[in-house]
């Protein structure tokens, strides 16, 4: 994105409690906001996979046996999206190895430690920032083929 490119169009604030039904609340919202720059479909399914893997993390490690307040920002350009999933959870004591294929801290329900690659191969870009004891912020960026949001 350049600089012309990356000014704001539409913006979409989300708060939910990490309940599993909301993963999917999630995942619909942020699709039907995309929607408006009428990507392609397999571009939409690649963000709503990728929100998917965040949200799911939130509820399932971040607030693990509790229910805690995810915060989901989408913020359009005119040739992209990117998406906030924040949560206010037990944090990640080393990002860089969460981050790794098949790295997982609950292996014990069966998860398979790819949701951080799922994120990072359907996306352009992610960021993932954490503070053990106070959350983690997953930024991700997907820049759509055509700019077709009206401005
Ligand atoms: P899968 O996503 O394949 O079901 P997973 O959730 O374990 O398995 P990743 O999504 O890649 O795999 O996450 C890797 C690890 O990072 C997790 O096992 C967990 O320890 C940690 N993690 C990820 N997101 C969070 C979060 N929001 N809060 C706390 N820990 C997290
Ligand atoms: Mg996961």
């Amino acid at each position: 994105m350049n600089t012309r490119e990356k000014r704001e169009i539409n913006r979409m604030h989300l708060c939910l409690p990490s309940l599993s039904v909301n993963e999917g609340v999630a995942r619909g919202a942020v699709s039907v906001f995309c929607a408006q720059a009428d990507p392609a479909v397999t571009q939409l399914s690649d963000i709503k996979c990728a929100v998917s893997e965040a949200v799911t993390n939130c509820i399932v490690h971040a607030y693990r046996g509790t229910v805690g307040m995810i915060y989901i920002t989408a913020i359009l350009y005119a040739d992209g999206v990117r998406v906030i999933v924040k949560d206010k959870g037990c944090g990640i004591a080393d990002v860089r190895r969460a981050r790794e294929p098949l790295y997982t801290t609950d292996a014990a329900n069966e998860r398979s430690g790819m949701g951080f690659t799922v994120m990072e191969s359907f996306m352009d870009r992610l960021a993932v920032h954490s503070r053990p004891g106070k959350g983690t912020v997953v930024v991700m960026s997907k820049r759509f083929e055509k700019a077709a949001v009206k401005e």
